[in-house]
């Protein structure tokens, strides 16, 4: 069994002008489907081979899985947590469990802003619902994610954030908080409530 890249849930330029469709197109397609081919080649032949993408991560076996197995699973998740239709604040338990936790949603949206802006170099933020049930903000280095045990804050990530700048420089070069501002404007807060309900 081998892991497939998922479609995309909108056409490429779905979310211009906030993530422009070149980007969208190299970073689903090359990028993301490069993570996916190595990931395969990683567990071809191996006893890995029909585990699950988060059975891998838990604990990754080598490198390769850690790195291509977190480039699969984390931007299989980022493509689903925007949408055109995106932006505005969530509602319903997922707004009180983000009220509950940092305050409001303006704090909250500082913290994640923060989270995604000092990430040094190549990484994620991340929106992450933890054993407890409560929700936290963490950022992680290159493809790691908060499900390997390498990460220094554990949990199921419910909204993550791509910082690398293959997503975002063509369009916005090195200003980050540009692009971590824009995030917000195509955030698909019905599918990050359905993943904090889980
Ligand atoms: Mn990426």
């Amino acid at each position: 069994m081998s892991f497939t890249l998922p479609n995309l849930p909108y056409a490429h330029d779905a979310l211009e002008p906030h993530i422009d469709t070149r980007t969208m197109e190299i970073h689903h397609g090359k990028h993301h489907a490069g993570y996916t081919n190595n990931l395969n080649a990683a567990i071809k032949g191996t006893d890995l081979e029909g585990k699950s993408i988060e059975a891998l991560l838990a604990s990754p076996a080598n490198g390769a899985i850690r790195n291509n197995g977190g480039g699969f699973y984390n931007h299989s998740l980022f493509w689903q947590v925007m949408s055109p239709k995106g932006g505005g604040q969530p509602t319903g338990d997922l707004a009180a469990a983000i009220d509950k936790a940092f305050g409001s949603f303006d704090a909250f949206k500082s913290a994640f802003s923060a989270a995604a802006g000092t990430r040094f170099g190549s990484g994620w933020a991340w929106l992450i619902k933890k054993a407890d049930g409560s929700l936290a903000v963490t950022s992680t280095p290159n493809q790691d994610n908060p499900l390997m045990d390498v990460a220094d804050d554990h949990g199921t990530p419910i909204l993550g954030l791509d910082v690398w700048e293959h997503a975002y420089y063509l369009n916005y070069q090195n200003r980050r908080p540009d692009y971590v501002a824009a995030f917000f404007n195509v955030i698909n807060w019905e599918k990050v409530s359905e993943l904090y309900k889980g």
